[in-house]
């Protein structure tokens, strides 16, 4: 589909422009979830999209399906509360590395160890964008955030790793530099049937590029296009080489029992004796 055949059917015009500084990565994020959500016919009418607090917690807004900006870290209790209340939606979670993996980090442990049919998109750019550049559970040790200016002395987790040991059943890191292999696999999330989590690497030119002197949206696009390894060709490297580096594409998949589907059962069950 054309592109302003895609923005006519899938965003909100009235709401635009948006919100996001010059050269931000989420409106390529917004654009690939557009496309994914095209390539697989989803019904708009059957369609929710959820996101917490942040800059990506802006994304659902320009976004013509029925949505919720909810509280922060929240994105995923309410996309599960809607979801059991109405499973024949296909639910779509949009947040950030602050929401998500910081105050959300609980219920994104849960909502995976459940398998709920969700999709889960993660905006990460490093940092807590909308507040200022204050350091993330994602922010590289030692980098620089407003909260860190002598360099961040946590270590980083990797958010993938995390979801896949609670019990998540597809997981997938794509960049926004890889947009064709992102809209792919944010496609495949939202027709796997369980949690699906797609970690996105993007810039925040704005604070996290700035302080950490990146460049501008450009450099940082091509810093991702320099540290991106293909999942096929990292399985072929030493672990040596693979430092400072991080892996692209479909790192996990498995099959289990879904959530919904689960306690419907039990409905069935008690309705029948
Ligand atoms: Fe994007 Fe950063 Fe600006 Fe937020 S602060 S809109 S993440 S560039
Ligand atoms: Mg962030």
């Amino acid at each position: 589909m054309a592109m302003k055949e895609l923005l006519t059917k899938y965003t909100r015009m009235d709401k635009l422009p948006h919100i996001w500084c010059p050269g931000c990565g989420h409106g390529i994020i917004l654009g690939s979830v557009i496309r994914a959500i095209d390539r697989q016919k989803l019904d708009p009418g059957k369609t929710s999209v959820i996101s917490g607090i942040g800059c990506s917690g802006r994304a659902p807004g320009y976004m013509k399906f029925d949505t919720l900006h909810t509280t922060h870290g929240r994105a995923l209790a309410f996309a599960t509360g809607v979801k059991l209340a109405r499973p024949e939606l296909n639910v779509i979670v949009l947040t950030g590395d602050g929401d998500c993996a910081a105050i959300g980090g609980n219920h994104l442990i849960h909502a995976a160890r459940r398998n709920i049919d969700l999709t889960t998109v993660v905006f990460n750019n490093y940092i807590y964008g909308m507040t200022s550049g204050q350091y993330s559970p994602l922010t590289p040790h030692m980098k620089l955030a407003t909260t860190a200016p002598y360099g961040n002395i946590d270590q980083s987790f990797d958010l993938c790793n995390l979801v896949t040991a609670a019990g998540g059943t597809y997981v997938a890191r794509g960049t926004v530099y890889h947009t064709q292999m992102l809209i792919g696999l944010i496609a495949e999330g939202i027709a796997h049937k369980g949690f699906s989590f797609i970690e996105v690497i993007t810039h925040c030119p704005t604070y996290y590029g700035r302080r950490n002197r990146m460049g501008d949206a450009v450099d940082m696009m091509n810093w991702q296009k320099e540290h991106a390894v293909p999942v096929k060709a990292a399985a072929k490297l030493p672990p040596e080489k693979l430092e400072g580096k991080f892996v692209i594409g479909e790192l996990h998949r498995s099959e289990g029992p879904e959530y919904t589907e689960e306690y419907q059962r039990i409905i069935d069950r008690l309705e029948r004796e």
